[in-house]
């Protein structure tokens, strides 16, 4: 399809704007522009026309099936985008008087008042922009405690080998080495090499569960305790938290902190590069080294305070507040059942899928799984050459958006299912369907399957040259 750019044609415009009516302003010549705005000039029903063309090229869970594992891309609730986009939200300024701001106040006041209920913590801030700035922010916070101890020869993070990428790379950032640990066959962390790895210089651990391989770890007592033990503190990566919000909490298996992904769990669509919020959660005694500022409650007015040892902002101002909005509405509307029923749900799903193509598809552990389970293809590809890869792209003439792929790392031919618990049975029987129909054919004519897909706008690409060498500028 043509760029924005390229339906262009000099002196088509979409907008009238009258005459000046007041004096016209001379601004200084240094200011003014030397070359006219390179706006397209375009008709407003092509303008219409070309975005929704977009929109029609665009594949989102309006569209289809969506079971990109790791992500919970799961059907998010109209209602919470008609109480974010309430003009009084959608309006506020940052730098309002705070008199004139304490609904929104009261939204943090509030979401901090249910998540840290959710998660078991005492404290929460909304200030990171994702998942992964919940992390840096998290581990900031241990090392602001180790070194307030003084502490200093606390340098090392532990990370088994089923956390997500974004843990190593987050402990680095902070300066301290990663110690990864193997899992064992099943999946799950290893005690024996973990208390090998723990000494006087562990900061902590960063733990994901359910990890990105679709496991609750058996033993979360035991690793927290035996961090704890050698004077460390524990990091839980929330992620995945759409498996078990009110069912379990990260405080009672005794985590100091958590980042919850609110994009994911709390129902804020995402994709494309956010807007997200990566709250974190903490204990009590890590509550004054939060990020400024927090909401705290004065008598019946809401004000703001900078936590005594505060690491500082970590993101301008507050946060991205209209996500917060949405994951409040959802809260309020699912309420105490609602919440631990959509868990239960998603795991549910996910075992149901699992069981279904477990005879057909060889699965990566043993179930049941979470919220998500990982098959491994490797036999298919020994067999008939098709890969991961080709799977995927015959699941796009299905009609349906692939799992992740490829991902987690220590499985070969990985595919990353996660259903969520917003599909029908219906639609989770057709795409099993559609998997044990690729199945087939690639025993059949693999070609076919190698080929996919055809029914789509683009064939098949080629990515290392569509990551490598994008084009991103438009030559005027
Ligand atoms: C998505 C994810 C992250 C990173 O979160 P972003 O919001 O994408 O920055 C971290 N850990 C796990 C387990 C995740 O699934």
């Amino acid at each position: 399809m043509k760029l924005v750019f390229e339906r262009s044609s000099p002196g088509r415009r979409n907008d009238f704007i009258p005459a000046l009516d007041v004096e016209k302003a001379e601004l200084p010549e240094e200011l003014v522009r030397k070359q006219p705005l390179r706006l397209p000039e375009i008709s407003q029903v092509d303008m219409s026309r070309h975005y929704t063309e977009l929109a029609d090229n665009s594949f989102g869970v309006n569209n289809g099936f969506y079971p990109l594992g790791s992500c919970t891309m799961k059907y998010n609730p109209k209602i919470n985008d008609e109480m974010s986009g309430l003009p009084n939200f959608a309006q506020i300024h940052p730098f309002q008087p705070i008199g004139t701001a304490q609904g929104s106040m009261e939204v943090y006041y509030t979401a901090e008042k249910l998540l840290t209920e959710i998660t078991g913590m005492d404290a929460m801030t909304f200030q990171p922009a994702a998942g992964a700035q919940g992390e840096l922010t998290g581990v900031m916070l241990i090392k602001a405690y180790h070194e307030n101890n003084g502490d200093f020869k606390r340098n090392k993070i532990i990370v088994p080998d089923s956390a997500h990428g974004t843990n190593p790379a987050t402990a680095s950032m902070v300066n301290f080495e990663t110690i990864n640990i193997p899992s064992k066959p099943n999946g799950r962390v290893d005690l024996e090499k973990l208390k090998e790895a723990v000494g006087e210089d562990t900061a902590g651990v960063m733990l994901t569960n359910p990890s990105t391989v679709g496991l609750f770890e058996h033993d979360i007592i035991e690793i927290t305790e035996i961090i704890h033990d050698a004077g460390g503190l524990c990091y839980y990566d929330g992620a995945n938290l759409n498996a078990i919000m009110g069912t379990v909490r990260p405080g009672d298996m005794g985590f100091d902190v958590v980042h919850l992904n609110i994009h994911k769990t709390f129902s804020t669509p995402h994709g494309g590069g956010g807007p997200g919020a990566g709250p974190i959660g903490c204990k009590e005694f890590l509550k004054p080294y939060l990020p400024n500022y927090q909401v705290i409650k004065v008598g019946d007015r809401y004000e703001f305070e900078m936590p005594e040892k505060s690491i500082g902002h970590v993101k301008t101002f507050y946060g991205h507040f209209a996500v917060v909005v949405r994951a409040l509405t959802y809260i309020l509307t699912l309420g105490k059942e609602g919440i631990p029923q959509a868990s239960k749900t998603a795991v549910l799903n996910a075992n149901y899928m699992r069981h279904e193509l477990k005879d057909v598809f060889d699965m990566a552990y043993e179930g049941p799984c979470m919220h998500e389970f990982v098959m491994t293809l490797d036999t298919l590809k020994k067999e008939t050459g098709v890969t991961a890869l080709d799977v995927s792209k015959a699941l796009l003439d299905n009609g349906m958006h692939p799992p992740t792929m490829y991902f987690p790392d220590v499985v070969k031919e990985a595919l990353m299912i996660e259903p969520t618990e917003t599909e029908s049975r219906e639609t989770l029987d057709k795409v099993v369907d559609v998997f044990k129909k690729i199945h087939q054919q690639a025993y059949e004519d693999a070609e076919v399957i190698k080929n996919a897909p055809v029914n789509t706008l683009i064939g098949r690409v080629d990515e290392t040259t569509a990551a490598r060498n994008p084009i991103l500028t438009y030559e005027f």
